[in-house]
């Protein structure tokens, strides 16, 4: 069974005071949610608060996890500016987002380093979300396909089947983030379907226990309607997740649905 999640990708907003009372915001909105909306839950806040935020998120209940929103391909050395993946586990953080688009088209990361940093994620004992996504072009020149599966494809050869069964795919068009323009569910759902094919192709139960989460302009208002299909099993989430009402009426709607076989 795959497991359901929604994580909040809170990008480089806010500051320490105003993500820790989003921490609690969050904690307090997701605890009046009755059991059957809960979900599990991830955030991710800018590196330099992830300590804070774990300390904050130990002293609260709930099951709030923590993530981080880029990692270094390297374990150690002379990489000014870059944190490696063991730094973050110290830290607190089990998650990490790898390959997000903004790092591929703002910072140049190819799909080798992105696998790179797949790899170092595992390496450290955490789970890295490999974010695959089109851009508007190729989605208007029929490319969307072969983009996403190149560049799941670059992670499997680095890590294979046993790499890949320790990760979550996220599929972002790129078109559709931060733009307030949402894949349809069909457009979601099609991508989603062909990822989780490919995953088939290479083991049966990699494809039924991958999940797969859609990101990209994700609100409470859409969220029933894409959690609904059946490939996609929760959501990466940009904007929405700096607002803790809307955010956990995501968690809700991502609880609710009866995406996960
Ligand atoms: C994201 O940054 O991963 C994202 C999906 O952003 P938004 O929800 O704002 O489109």
């Amino acid at each position: 069974m795959r497991r359901k999640l929604v994580i909040g990708n809170w990008k480089m907003h806010g500051s320490l005071e105003a993500n820790h009372a989003l921490i609690s915001g969050l904690a307090k909105a997701l605890e009046r949610l009755s059991e059957a909306d809960k979900t599990q839950v991830v955030i991710c806040p800018v590196s330099v608060h992830l300590a804070a935020a774990a300390q904050q998120l130990n002293g609260l209940p709930g099951q709030i996890g923590l993530g981080a929103q880029n990692v270094s391909h390297a374990a150690s050395g002379a990489y000014t500016g870059e944190v490696a993946a063991s730094m973050l586990a110290e830290a607190g953080v089990t998650l990490v987002l790898v390959g997000h688009s903004e790092r591929r088209e703002l910072f140049g990361e190819g799909d080798a380093l992105v696998a790179d940093k797949v790899a170092a994620v595992l390496d450290a004992g955490m789970t890295p979300v490999l974010c695959v996504g089109e851009s508007l072009a190729q989605r208007q020149t029929g490319e969307t396909e072969s983009v996403v599966l190149r560049q799941l494809n670059a992670a499997v050869q680095r890590v294979g089947v046993e790499g890949i069964a320790r990760s979550i795919v996220a599929y972002e068009p790129i078109w559709a983030i931060g733009t307030g323009e949402t894949a349809t569910p069909e457009q979601a759902q099609e991508v989603h379907e062909a990822l989780r094919k490919r995953l088939a192709e290479l083991d049966e139960d990699l494809a039924a226990n991958t999940p797969i989460l859609y990101g990209g302009s994700v609100k409470a208002s859409n969220a029933d309607a894409l959690f609904a299909q059946p490939d996609i099993d929760g959501g990466l989430v940009g904007g929405a997740s700096l607002d803790a009402e809307e955010f956990s009426a995501i968690c809700a709607s991502s609880a609710r649905s009866g995406a996960s076989a």
